[in-house]
């Protein structure tokens, strides 16, 4: 008998890495994996078509990371679909060690269909939710713990801009620089070309030349710009030089 277990094993074994490596062949996108439960898998996520047909259901979880992003769509039977629901049931993600769920805004149910019934799944869970969104309502609504996702959290660098001449007559000077898209331009100038103690000028968006005055004779300074947009500020530009008079 217990030989026999021991064959089976094998035999189990042997298939198991057999289709593992007629799998690692396959063009993924020709085989549609699916996990224990019998739902289909997408990185680690199980999810079946929702009853109304036009969205993904999030079934279960198979994965090993301590966040996992749920993403905005899935494939499913041909069709880009919207995830609007994650089963009530904790199902892999507490126990496989996940964390932190970050949901899309389309997720609009993580409940259950009874409301008399104690919902303790993913107790140990945050979600993380635009600030808003029916994904934030719907966390709330089963009283999860959750955090609000900062729309910063991937900044893009404000674009700068560069002084095209600086024109010294006596004691003062004329900067232009190369308009761009911003809210405001910020230009310092120093008698050290490192900015120490350097003094700071802001100028309106339409702006792309200031005077300067009151500079001090014989006296070489530097100067700097960069733009803001919003509360970021762009980097500083090279530095030019207010020749000496
Ligand atoms: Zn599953």
């Amino acid at each position: 008998m217990k030989k026999r277990t021991k064959f089976y094993a094998l035999l189990f074994a042997m298939v198991l890495s057999l289709t593992q490596m007629i799998g690692a062949a396959v063009p993924v996108k020709a085989a549609t994996k699916e996990c224990s439960h019998g739902y289909t898998l997408v990185n680690g996520i199980g999810i079946r078509m929702h009853e109304c047909g036009e969205s993904v259901c999030i079934t279960c979880y198979h994965g090993h990371s301590k966040r996992v992003v749920i993403p905005k769509t899935f494939k499913l039977n041909g069709k880009n679909l919207p995830p609007t629901q994650i089963d009530w049931a904790d199902c892999g993600f507490s126990e496989n060690g996940v964390k932190e769920i970050v949901i899309p805004d389309t997720l609009d149910y993580l409940g259950y269909w009874d409301e008399d019934e104690v919902n303790t799944s993913y107790k140990d869970i945050t979600f993380f939710v635009h600030k808003g969104s029916k994904a934030a309502k719907a966390v709330q609504a089963e009283g999860y713990k959750y955090r609000y996702l900062n729309d910063n959290s991937n900044p893009q660098p404000v674009k700068g801009t560069s002084i095209k001449r600086t024109v010294r007559i006596q004691n003062l000077t004329k900067i232009t620089w190369k308009k761009v898209k911003c809210d405001k331009y910020e230009i310092r100038y120093s008698q050290k070309k490192n900015m120490k103690n350097a003094k700071k000028i802001n100028c309106g968006k339409n702006k792309t030349s200031l005077v300067i005055k009151k500079l001090k004779k014989n006296r070489k300074y530097y100067v700097q710009i960069r733009t803001k947009s919003g509360k970021k500020y762009s980097a500083w530009s090279k530095v030019k030089t207010i020749s000496k008079r």
